[in-house]
């Protein structure tokens, strides 16, 4: 095995989706750091791994940290695993895997599962663009003042959320996206009591309300991005398009209006096709 620092993603929740490579890696790394060792000890019990291990995290004292950099330079390696699915992703694991880096180690990925894709999977929301926001502020305040920030955003949202707060979220979604806007509570994906709920935000909240499971378990939800806004032709578009389409074909005339004002090509090009 080549030394050096090895990110190993594990199941969140089934332990069905272990992958066989990460088995093998745990099995044979020098060094474990886990998040919490008390909480993965069961997990490599599962699969008879029984490689040392320490505790891990980006607020460690520098004792831990020496004691990986100690085995690494020693031509060791080093599994980074955090509690549930991919390490660094609302995980701890970045401070080391730059510090990897700044060392010259070797840092390797062991994927496999994450929650945020395991939602976006089966959400039904456009996956060409999303943008991952992990949890947002516990408190009302600071949520909403983060919602307003994204409410143009036209990327598929996906955030973290505890379960205690799922409802209140939803609501400041509702508040500040507005009601029509579709969304998508997938709730203890992988596990026995696995749920995707996926309506408009105000159906959501409703049904979040009458179902107390909803506020249980593991939680990711997903909020489908803006609709790209309504491109308002006015007299002065109007007239560029107009110009410039009797030099241009209308396709070309649009595009480059479109690309001068921020709008939409195709909006302009059926203008200019339609009159
Ligand atoms: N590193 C993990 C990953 O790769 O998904 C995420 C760790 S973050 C501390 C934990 C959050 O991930 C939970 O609060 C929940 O929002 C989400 N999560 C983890 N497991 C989940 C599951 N089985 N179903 C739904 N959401 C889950």
């Amino acid at each position: 095995m080549e030394s050096g620092l090895y990110v190993v993603a594990t199941p969140i929740g089934n332990l069905g989706d272990m992958v066989p490579r990460a088995v093998e890696i745990l099995q044979s790394a020098d060094l474990i750091a886990a998040e919490d060792t008390r909480h993965s000890a069961p997990l490599l019990k599962h699969f008879n791994i029984d490689t040392p291990m320490m505790a891990y995290h980006d607020h460690s004292d520098t004792g831990a940290l020496a004691r990986i950099e100690q085995c690494i330079e020693g031509g060791g390696s080093v599994a980074l695993i955090s509690d549930a699915g991919t390490p660094l992703i609302s995980d701890p694991g970045f401070r080391l895997v730059r510090h990897a880096h700044e060392r010259g180690w070797a840092v390797v990925p062991v994927p496999g599962a994450n929650a945020a894709i395991a939602a976006l999977s089966v959400a039904g929301l456009p996956t060409d663009r999303f943008r991952f926001e992990g949890f947002l502020p516990a408190k009302s305040a600071g949520r909403r003042g983060e919602l307003e920030a994204l409410a143009q955003e036209s990327a598929t949202l996906v955030f973290y959320e505890a379960p205690h707060r799922v409802l209140e979220t939803l609501r400041d979604m509702r508040d500040v996206l507005g009601p029509a806007r579709l969304a998508v509570v997938a709730r203890e994906l992988t596990k026995t009591f696995e749920t995707v709920l996926r309506a408009p935000l105000s159906e959501l909240v409703s049904r979040v309300e009458g179902d107390s499971n909803q506020t249980r378990g593991e939680i990711v939800l997903l909020v489908a991005g803006a609709e790209a806004a309504a491109t308002e032709i006015t007299p002065e578009i109007a007239r560029m398009l107009e110009l410039l389409s009797e030099i241009l074909p209308p396709r070309q005339a649009a595009g480059l209006v479109a690309d001068a004002f921020g709008l939409r090509k195709k909006a302009l090009y059926e203008y200019l096709i339609s009159r």
